[in-house]
């Protein structure tokens, strides 16, 4: 009898299995709206040119690859946190934000329910409903038991924002609230800035405990611009937790770059937390990888290779509002008869497309097309040649 004869079988993760069943589809249509990855107008995954110019400058002066700091390479955490708050900001000026280099967005979030479980062992977390998938399995991971506060509205095409005020009204305090700072995974829709007031707002009085997640700074309305929202709870007086990634917005999925800040009461507060968090890293592995971190500081601390980069993201982003239009468009072209305008007045990198789960394992195995079962699609997928193939898909099976 072997020590794993009783493991069971683990449920596969829902996209990178739809990425295994892709790969094996045969269809020389097939069409991947899953996984949450940009793709250039030839369908292929961009290098950015930012990332070629600083590896080159690298590879130019090779260098040994001896341990980084447990936290990371100063250069980068003090790129991360000028990126998040402001070079010029209080909190980073006064020295009371703790940031540590992570293995990825994925990382940070793990960072900081780790740390959390530590200084909050009780507290409950929300996470929006729907959330990212791992949202839940993370900090459920980590010990916590997960709820949900109200978000999307299926029937209005939006955010349920009375339904999510009045989740976070009825919190606990101290509850640990993630919320996504900008381009919603996986509905697409963002809060207004005047609604985010009224959670800030809600947060503070009920003392909830914010961990904002910003996996996609740069794809919604710009980078200033999608980060403002950091501004407006440190306006609040509150302290909170950032993890951010570069997967998205670098192009540097397979690099895992992404960092994890908390903004403390002063720089003492910080200095603690930052041992803290060296603690969750040197315990579960060690220190950083060399290589993902050294570009994004190379690029970011460039005056010319971060403008490159905004010019970069800026396309990015430019290119996915086009598609947006498109497939509205496309899908009144192909007829489509409902309204389907509310793909515009979504934002990021998905759609929530109101198919059902029926439709959208037809969309799979007729067409080709696939997207997650609850209707998601990744709309940076879509290009000008796979755009009329999937507005005709859609129009087949609604
Ligand atoms: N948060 C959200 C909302 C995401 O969509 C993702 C990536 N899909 C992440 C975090 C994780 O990012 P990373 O790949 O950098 O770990």
């Amino acid at each position: 009898m072997s020590l794993f004869s009783a493991v069971e079988m683990a449920p596969r993760d829902p996209i990178l299995g739809l990425n295994e069943q892709f790969a094996a589809d045969t269809n020389p249509n097939k069409v991947n709206l899953g996984v949450g990855v940009y793709f250039d107008d030839n369908g292929k995954l961009p290098l950015l040119q930012c990332v070629q110019a600083a590896e080159k400058t690298m590879m130019d002066k090779p260098t040994a690859r001896g341990y980084l700091p447990i936290d990371g390479i100063a250069a980068y955490d003090a790129a991360v946190k000028g990126l998040v708050f402001g070079a010029d900001s209080e909190p980073v000026k006064s020295g009371r934000v703790a940031t540590v280099q992570a293995i990825g967005g994925t990382g940070g979030l793990k960072i900081g329910a780790d740390f959390l479980k530590k200084v909050s062992p009780t507290a409950q977390v929300l996470i929006s409903d729907p959330s990212w998938e791992n949202h839940r399995a993370l900090f459920t991971n980590a010990g916590f038991e997960v709820g949900t506060y109200a978000y999307y509205d299926a029937e209005n095409r939006g955010v349920n924002f009375d339904g999510m005020l009045a989740s976070l009204n009825a919190a606990a305090p101290g509850t640990i609230v993630v919320l996504h700072a900008c381009c919603h995974n996986p509905t697409g829709y963002d809060i207004t800035a005047a609604q985010w007031e009224q959670v800030i707002a809600a947060v503070k009085a009920k003392g909830l405990t914010p961990f904002l997640d910003m996996a996609y700074q740069g794809f919604g309305h710009g980078i200033a611009e999608d980060g403002a929202v950091i501004g407006k709870f440190v306006a609040a007086g509150l302290n909170f937790f950032v993890s951010t990634s570069f997967s998205k917005s670098f192009s540097l999925y397979g690099e895992r770059v992404g960092g994890l800040s908390v903004l403390c009461a002063d720089k003492a507060e910080a200095d603690r937390v930052l041992s803290q968090l060296k603690i969750v890293i040197r315990t579960n592995y060690s220190n950083p990888p060399t290589h993902g971190g050294a570009v994004v500081a190379a690029v970011l601390n460039n005056p010319e290779l971060r403008a490159l980069w905004e010019k970069e993201l800026g396309e990015m982003r430019v290119r996915i509002k086009a598609m947006r239009q498109k497939l509205v468009d496309g899908l009144k072209a192909a007829g489509v008869k409902q309204d389907m305008s509310f793909i515009t007045s979504q934002i990021g990198m998905f759609s929530y497309s109101g198919l059902s789960k029926d439709q959208m394992v037809r969309l799979r195995s007729e067409f080709g097309v696939y997207g997650t079962d609850t209707g998601r699609m990744c709309v940076a997928a879509l290009n000008s040649k796979n755009i009329d193939y999937v507005c005709k898909a859609i129009a087949q099976v609604v």
